[in-house]
């Protein structure tokens, strides 16, 4: 049983309203993916329910949004203070339902907790405009107001960051909101409201519905009359479906989207730095993050060393339950993604990848895969075309700056890249070059609340993050003041 120091943060009803209210779906089993065990029993929601969730959201934004923002930021900083004060539960209630290694789990709360911290300071600093008039009679105004309830839909692979980083925004800037976390994920969601509730954030400013039918939620949200902004993290596919959704009522849109993220290594690199980030940004998550390296490209002068250690240090990683100290790879989400992993490897193999390490499912358990090495990979490999979304690393070599940077960008998607060199002519060429809204040159080290994060091309609309993050949650108003 899992045994937090508060156990009153678990909680397992909606939060509607500033109240824990039932769902009219039944329940929810949460499992612990490590395991296979039940961590809780949820309700489960379905339109109706989530119709009251907007209702509530839409009685408290005239209140919420017309307190002085400096009101709005200190509950805020106490929602944040008491996250931090919180860590440690909130840490494991997440290995607990969606596996990472606790330390991973922990350093996704203080990296989640960061966003209500910053909005709370950046809502203080959101300016309108003064502009010089044309006539002598009148004066030109331009306000900025908060947009209005805002519907979220979050995925499971960062039940607490992708939270904050879309409500503390939207609150920060006077919206309130409407959350539909991950079914499989929900415990760190509903955690987060307790502790906002102990915050005395007022009633229907955050308000999350949990519910497996997520069709039916997410028709709610993003068609919704009184919903004037909808903002999804989650997959591409997904993604498109509710952007057409959101067309009848023309809602303001931000999507975080699927990645494909290169990792180039120049010959001049220095390989062991260059290593230690590959294995750190493709095996966080056990693999499972938007920005996790998806594509190794190693210049052909040192592609046998730098494969060669690489195969070292994934070789070295430590397979275990979340809960395991040392815990580096814990299980993958559930059986459709170790299923995945498997097809992976088979179109793979069949297509000529070499097998250096690793390739399949892993003795702890049936969501647990090995932390696998693949060369010789090419562009008619599926995992060359598609976010592989798991533990395994694939290579392939290239000659020239241009040859890498053109294969980089050949792909839909348009999220984090990476590369090392320790030229620096050919850092700011490739930098400009590659079209991707986050590129991390030698570090793969780059997630910051102080700057956007946010996707080109079919990886996303808009950015999370930064001062980026708060500005679509405001809408422009231009007061032209005359008869003076
Ligand atoms: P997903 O299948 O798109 O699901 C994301 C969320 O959407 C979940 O809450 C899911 O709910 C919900 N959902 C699924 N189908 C829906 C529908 N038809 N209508 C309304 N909601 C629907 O993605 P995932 O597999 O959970 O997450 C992984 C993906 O997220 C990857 O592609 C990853 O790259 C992307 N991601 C992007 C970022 C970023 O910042 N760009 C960050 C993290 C993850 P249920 O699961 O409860 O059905």
């Amino acid at each position: 049983m899992l045994k937090l120091q508060d156990s009153t943060l678990v909680r397992t009803e909606n939060y509607v309203n500033g109240k824990w209210v039932s769902g009219s779906a039944g329940h929810i089993e949460v499992l612990n993916p490590a395991s296979g065990r039940l961590v809780a029993k949820t309700v489960d929601s379905n339109a109706a329910d989530t119709d009251a969730a907007v209702e509530a959201a839409a009685a408290a934004f005239k209140s919420w949004s017309t307190i002085p923002a400096k009101q709005r930021a200190a509950y805020l900083r106490k929602w944040f203070e008491l996250i931090l004060e919180n860590a440690d539960d909130l840490g494991m209630l997440m290995t607990a339902e969606q596996g990472k290694p606790l330390a991973e789990a922990i350093a996704e709360v203080n990296y989640g907790a960061g966003f209500i911290e910053f909005y709370a300071e950046e809502c203080k600093r959101v300016m309108g405009d003064i502009i010089p008039t044309v006539a002598n009679d009148r004066r030109l105004q331009v306000y900025k107001q908060a947009v209005g309830v805002v519907g979220c839909i979050t995925p499971w692979n960062f039940p607490n960051a992708m939270i904050t980083r879309k409500a503390a925004p939207a609150m920060a800037a006077g919206c309130t909101v409407v959350i539909k976390p991950d079914a499989g994920t929900p415990l760190s969601a509903l955690a987060l409201c307790e502790l906002a509730h102990r915050a005395g954030i007022p009633a229907g400013v955050l308000n999350v519905v949990v519910g497996s039918d997520s069709q039916a939620i997410g028709e709610v949200l993003t068609q919704h009359e009184k919903i004037a902004k909808f903002t999804f993290t989650g997959s591409t596919a997904v993604g498109k479906i509710l952007m057409a959704q959101c067309a009848s009522t023309v809602k303001k849109i931000s999507l975080e989207l699927g990645g494909n993220a290169p990792f180039i290594v120049f010959g001049d690199a220095d390989i062991d730095e260059a290593v230690a980030h590959c294995v750190a940004t493709k095996f966080r998550n056990c693999g499972q993050t938007c920005v996790c390296t998806n594509r190794i490209f190693v210049h052909e002068t040192i592609a046998k060393e730098f494969t060669e250690k690489l195969q070292t240090s994934i070789a070295a990683l430590k397979v275990a339950d979340g809960f395991e100290d040392g815990a580096e790879i814990g299980p993958l989400i559930n059986a459709k993604a170790t299923q995945k992993m498997d097809e992976l490897m088979a179109d793979a193999m069949a297509k000529g990848a070499q097998l250096l390490l690793g390739g399949a499912r892993h003795e702890l358990g049936e969501n647990f895969f090995q932390p696998t090495l693949l060369g010789n990979i090419n562009d008619s490999m599926r995992l060359a075309n598609e976010e592989i979304f798991g533990p395994i690393a694939a290579v392939q070599t290239f000659s020239s700056e241009e040859e890498v940077v053109t294969k980089a960008n050949a792909t839909q998607y348009g999220l984090a890249a990476y590369f090392f060199t320790r030229d620096v002519g050919r850092v700011m060429r490739v930098s400009e070059n590659l079209e991707y809204g986050i590129v991390c040159s030698n570090s793969g080290v780059f997630s910051t609340e102080v700057a956007p994060f946010g996707g080109w091309k079919q990886s996303g609309i808009g950015s999370e993050g930064g001062k980026e993050g708060i500005t679509d949650f405001y809408e422009t108003k231009f007061h032209s003041l005359g008869g003076i």
